[in-house]
């Protein structure tokens, strides 16, 4: 995060969009980012390789061209599961063919304002991309990614050769999913734990939720956590940041 402010620029205006950031973590599991976007601001999500079919899991900012992303993404069918509604997750989930989230945020992924996806008041002054610029908010279109099946906890979702399982752990949003795939032994765990600020003062957070969500994730035997935001994280590390969150919050 950084609180410096650059100039405004109006999103249609910006030509290049940049590249898609692909890094294996092998496993079949590739993480993305997007390089128009600060590091300091970038999110992360992930394509999941099954036999069958692939999983999207998040769609980042969506700031790179259709093009681009398809580049990647096109390989075969493509199902995704959404972490949550938030403007820096959702951007290219409407490039799947199937789209997989929970119920409590099914409002925000049809109709995707940016009160509701916190674009606003977030994008406000702030220099989020990778020249030093703000964008400016009004300019973002935000492409309608509506859910086609709710998912509860511990829904299973079969690509071929691997299945994703989910925990709704609210808490960050109400309808925050985390996602373990039973090949690599990965957790998928969005803005839920990551290891920079974890905010829980945003419209729909709820921090005695994410004091629970947290401690059920701490239950969970996994090889790495893939957050939505920082480093990827080892189970102790994972453990630590819990343990630091918890003291932050006084309980
Ligand atoms: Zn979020
Ligand atoms: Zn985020």
């Amino acid at each position: 995060m950084t609180e410096e402010t650059g100039p405004a620029v109006t999103w249609s205006a910006t030509r290049d969009r940049g590249r898609l950031i692909a890094e294996s973590l092998g496993n079949g599991v590739t993480r993305l980012s997007e390089e128009i976007v600060a590091p300091s601001e970038r999110s992360y999500f992930y394509l999941v390789e099954g036999s069958g079919r692939d999983c999207l899991i998040d769609g980042g900012w969506g700031l790179v061209s259709k093009t681009e992303a398809m580049r990647l993404l096109s390989a075969r069918p493509l199902v995704a599961i959404a972490s949550h509604s938030h403007f820096d997750h959702i951007g290219l989930l409407h490039l799947a063919a199937e789209r997989h989230g929970h119920e409590a945020e099914a409002a925000t992924f049809a109709s995707p304002d940016p009160q509701a996806t916190q674009a606003l008041p977030y994008l406000e002054g702030r220099a989020v991309l990778e020249n030093g610029a703000a964008l400016e908010p009004s300019s973002i279109v935000q492409q309608t990614c509506p859910l086609d099946r709710f998912v509860a906890d511990g829904y299973r979702l079969d690509l071929g050769g691997r299945a994703l399982t989910v925990f709704h752990t609210p808490g960050h949003s109400p309808g925050s999913l985390s996602i373990l795939d039973d090949r690599s032994g990965f957790l998928f765990t969005a803005d839920v734990v990551h290891d920079g600020h974890i905010y829980d003062d945003i419209p729909g957070a709820d921090r005695e939720a994410l004091l629970l969500s947290h401690r059920r994730l701490a239950g969970v035997a996994f090889t790495l956590a893939c957050p939505g935001h920082g480093a990827i994280l080892r189970p102790d590390a994972v453990r630590d940041r819990i343990e630091r969150y918890r003291r932050e919050t006084g309980v």
